[in-house]
C-alpha cells in the first residue's frame, strides 16, 4: 500500500491505483464525478456555451473538461463553438485525441503492416504511364 498527497485537497491518503483520475483521494474523485455530471448537463443545456463560460459557471478548471473530452466522456454539439486540437495534425475536432483523418491514416498503417501491396504497385503503374507520355 501507497501513501500519497491528493492533488486537489492537500490530504493523505491511500493510493490503490489505476481509475480515471490520478494523485486524487477518494473523496476528491467523488466530488470530481459530481462536478462531471453537472458540467454534462450543463452542455445539454448549454449547446453554445464555450469553455470559459462552462468553467465559469460550474467552477470547475477549463484543463478539467479538457480533459474529460480527450478521455470521451464529454461530447460537444456540432453548433458548440468549442474545438479541441488533433494531436497529430491540430485540425479542431470535438472529443478524443485524433482527428477522423488521423484515426484513419493509423488504420492504413496497420493494413499496410499486414501486406496490402496492390494500392503501391497501381501508384507505380501510372507513374511510368506519365513518363511514357513526356518522352514522347
Ligand atoms: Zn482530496
Ligand atoms: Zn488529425
Amino acid at each position: 500500500m501507497e501513501v500519497k498527497n491528493c492533488r486537489g485537497c492537500g490530504r493523505l491518503y491511500n493510493y490503490v491505483g489505476g481509475g480515471n483520475y490520478r494523485n486524487l483521494c477518494p473523496d476528491c474523485i467523488s466530488k470530481l464525478e459530481d462536478k462531471f455530471q453537472e458540467v454534462k448537463r450543463y452542455i445539454e443545456d448549454n449547446r453554445v456555451a464555450n469553455i470559459k463560460q462552462i468553467a465559469d459557471d460550474c467552477d470547475v478548471s477549463p484543463k478539467q473538461i479538457e480533459q474529460w473530452v480527450r478521455e470521451e466522456r464529454l461530447v460537444f454539439s456540432d453548433d458548440s463553438p468549442i474545438a479541441i486540437f488533433c494531436q497529430s495534425c491540430g485540425a479542431p475536432i470535438k472529443s478524443g485525441k485524433y482527428c477522423s483523418n488521423c484515426k484513419e491514416t493509423v488504420s492504413d498503417q496497420l493494413s499496410q503492416l499486414y501486406g496490402t501491396k496492390p494500392i503501391e504497385q497501381k501508384t507505380k503503374r501510372t507513374a511510368t504511364a506519365k513518363m511514357r507520355f513526356l518522352d514522347k
